[in-house]
């Protein structure tokens, strides 16, 4: 059969359907609202493969590769996809596709439908990975011509490179790996979430729901913080409701293609499921479970007053441990409160309610803490306690991330406890089944090892959250953030508390003076941070800026200085100022400061890197040998030909978003009249940066942010998505960066789990 109607599938057709495809087959039948469509079979591409006499051409591509060669492997996928894209279906399979199409049309009373097409993995135990890429879901898909046009291309998309690497890698054989296509009528959604029908962490009986303005995919690819909600299963009693600010959303638009687009002002916090609709959702969720005989994972969607369901898959919880409901953990006793497990284990100590910052000192070695919600700048009292309890928050909270991270026992969701639990009385808590009990229960090693992670382990977030320093006496100040390094050191700011043209050193032949007052400010900065590295950026002077120093006379007035003699240009010209600043930072390393880098700024083509690197390599600090030498990437030519300054060899790489931004829109962003012009989230920069970050992660460099873009969570949230490796923010940033860097990464990795699970 080249189609399958949902109606004629079931869970046990993953063969034919694919994982996708059999379960809306089987809710489907199950009597459960899915929007209605087909599968075009895994045998339709099987056969397609074969009788196209495509399938032994791309063998041979594949025999020939080595998947190791990157380029190699990348002109090999994108050869084997135009194969697939090119060749014609037979006719009597478009005919077939085309037929249910036209009744899937006929049905919703709509000529031309818009259908979504989604690529449905055949074999449930092969990894993610190894099947599709990531460009594998077609929205708004219209007209028989275009459904068979992205059904070729999600059969293509099984020849993304990476999947290919992970085949070969894994040796699973090429052949066997089959894909079934799902065309499915486009949910119009105002709303849409997801719905864990249990706790994933704990298995206890409560609906996990989180939803969002507009269509699914911005809850799904995390770019939005969605409202998060609990309901009592047992009860339909709505335990939980945290409202977020939801700053984006996916819509149509007027040619019916989703779009991003930001969410009108008066819904960002306006709530978005009411308690009648959380009910509806909740006895949806219960039918489901108990039509599967397990818990679910399920992705939903209100289009108008009508619930549907898009996806639903079972739980095998996050961890992969099976929902332990009745497993007790050995804590028996009044329960006092209860809320979500969001960091497992048991842990014992007093109760100690924090409701204002000021009280964070109450907290000793050993106590629980009690809030409302935990912030950053709770960490360090949060590491001394042994537990932690919030009135507020879900599985993906603040509290929650941290405290798993640092391994201390975690319940949070309460509602009450900051009002329940009493000052200095002794409690017990179950942070894997959200409770917590009366008294200091006896209970095994559990809670002493955790502890003891919890007082060594430091916060980490795997992207590396840094601080931006112009001036050495702010130093401190950014260390004490608890920054992992300086990713930018500006020098003109040395200088200009200097009070003398760097020029004006030369000329009077006091070299020396210069090298040691640079080495003299470096060495405040180096040292507030040793060991964490240190990005010293050689001078970034333009003619406006340093004319008013001593000896700055000489500068030339230029017609636009942002345009002008700056950077490494700049430097070039004047070898000597940036020789007497290698010899700065040699004398530093000399003295054991090997912890700062030198960064090279403005640079347009390699071939500047290459002779600053003679000239530091003529000091006698020998780059890559002796100190780490990267670039910022800020002008568009050194982002659209990164890969060319890659291949002579940076140690790292640092995206300037200020300089980019103006560059690359031609706005001067010293200009006021132009300057509502300015903005880093257009596309051409972001295009820009989103290039220059993954060029460097294919090649393995470290690539950082060190532009004022780096201290807008919000764009942060999406450079994480790149995959940037670094985040440099302003101080007073660092904090709240640290935080949405957490809570992206955060998201990545439930993604990553939900997508196994499929
Ligand atoms: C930048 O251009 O983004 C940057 C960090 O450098 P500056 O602001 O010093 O030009
Ligand atoms: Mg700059």
């Amino acid at each position: 059969m080249y189609v399958q109607k949902f109606e004629d599938l079931n869970k046990s057709d993953i063969g034919i359907a694919g994982g996708k495809g059999a379960n809306l087959g089987e809710l489907t039948q199950a009597g459960i609202p899915v929007p209605p469509g087909f599968v075009v079979t895994a045998e339709t591409y099987e056969k397609f493969m074969e009788d196209s006499g495509i399938n032994d051409k791309v063998l041979d591509i594949l025999d020939q590769i080595d998947i190791n060669d990157t380029k190699a492997l990348q002109s090999a996928a994108e050869e084997i996809k135009s194969i697939i894209i090119e060749t014609p279906i037979p006719e009597d399979m478009v005919m077939f596709i085309k037929e249910a199409y036209n009744q899937l049309c006929q049905r919703v009373g709509e000529d031309d439908t818009d259908v979504a097409i989604r690529s449905s993995a055949t074999a449930e135990d092969l990894p993610e990975a190894s099947f599709a890429g990531q460009q594998d879901t077609f929205l708004h898909v219209s007209g028989d011509e275009e459904v068979i046009e992205y059904i070729r291309k999600c059969w293509a998309s099984l020849f993304e490179a990476r999947a290919i690497f992970y085949r070969e890698e894994n040796n699973f054989e090429h052949s066997k790996v089959l894909i079934a296509v799902v065309v499915q009528k486009m949910a119009i959604a105002d709303k849409a979430g997801v719905m864990f029908t249990v706790n994933p962490s704990t298995g206890e009986e409560i609906a996990l729901i989180e939803g969002s303005w507009g269509l699914g995919e911005a809850v799904v690819s995390g770019d939005v913080t969605p409202d998060n909600y609990q309901v009592d299963k047992t009860n339909n009693e709505i335990i939980n409701v945290t409202i977020s600010d939801k700053k984006v959303m996916y819509t149509n638009d007027e040619s019916g293609t989703s779009v991003k687009v930001n969410v009108p002002e008066n819904l960002r916090m306006e709530r978005v499921l009411s308690d009648d609709e959380l009910i509806e959702l909740t006895e949806m969720g219960k039918r489901v479970q108990a039509h599967y005989g397990e818990p679910m994972d399920t992705e939903w969607a209100f289009e108008r007053d009508n619930l549907f369901l898009l996806q639903a898959r079972p739980i095998t919880t996050l961890d992969g441990d099976a929902p332990a409901a009745d497993d007790d953990a050995g804590v028996e006793g009044e329960v006092l409160v209860r809320g979500l497990g969001a960091s497992p284990g048991i842990a014992t100590g007093n109760v100690k309610i924090v409701l204002d910052i000021d009280e964070l000192d109450k907290i000793e070695e050993g106590d629980v803490m009690v809030t409302t919600m935990t912030t950053p700048d709770m960490v360090p009292a949060m590491r001394r306690a042994s537990g932690i309890i919030t009135d507020e928050g879900g599985v993906t909270c603040h509290a929650s991330i941290i405290s798993r991270e640092l391994g201390i026992p975690c319940v949070v969701g309460t509602g009450d406890a900051t009002k329940t639990l009493k000052e200095n009385t002794g409690v017990t808590l179950d942070g894997k089944k959200g409770l917590v009990f009366e008294g200091i229960k006896k209970v095994e090693e559990e809670a002493p090892q955790a502890t003891a992670v919890a007082a060594e382990a430091p916060i980490l977030t795997v992207t590396e959250v840094k601080a931006n320093v112009s001036m050495p006496e702010a130093a401190e100040r950014a260390a004490a953030t608890g920054a992992d390094g300086v990713g930018l050191l500006r020098t003109e700011h040395l200088m200009l508390t200097a009070g003398i043209h760097p020029g004006k050193f030369i000329a009077d032949g006091k070299e020396d003076e210069l090298i040691n007052t640079i080495a003299e400010n470096v060495q405040i900065v180096a040292d507030a941070f040793y060991p964490k590295p240190v990005w010293y950026r050689t001078l970034d002077a333009p003619t406006d800026e340093f004319i008013t120093l001593e000896g700055g006379e000489n500068e030339p007035e230029e017609h636009n200085p942002m345009l002008g003699w700056r950077g490494i240009r700049r430097e070039l010209d004047q070898p000597e100022i940036l020789k007497c600043e290698f010899k700065a930072i040699k004398k530093l390393h000399e003295q054991g400061y090997t912890n700062i880098g030198i960064m090279i700024p403005l640079s347009q083509s390699p071939s500047e890197l290459i002779q600053a690197k003679a000239l530091c390599s003529e000091v006698g600090l020998e780059p890559h040998k002796d100190v780490d030498f990267g670039m910022m990437v800020e002008i568009p030519a050194a982002a659209l030909t990164i890969e060319d300054y890659l291949a002579i060899g940076v140690d790292f790489v640092s995206l300037g978003t200020n300089d980019l931004t103006q560059y690359t829109l031609a706005v001067d962003r010293n200009n006021e009249f132009v300057a509502k012009h300015y903005t880093e989230e257009h596309p051409a920069v972001m295009k820009l940066i989103e290039r220059t970050i993954k060029k460097c992660a294919e090649a393995g460099v470290t690539c950082s942010i060190c532009g004022q873009a780096g201290s807008v969570p919000h764009i942060v949230e999406k450079l994480v998505k790149f995959g940037i490796t670094s985040v440099s923010s302003n101080a007073d940033a660092v904090a709240e960066v640290r935080k949405t860097v957490a809570r992206a990464e955060q998201k990545i990795i439930l993604e990553a789990a939900r997508k196994r699970l499929e």
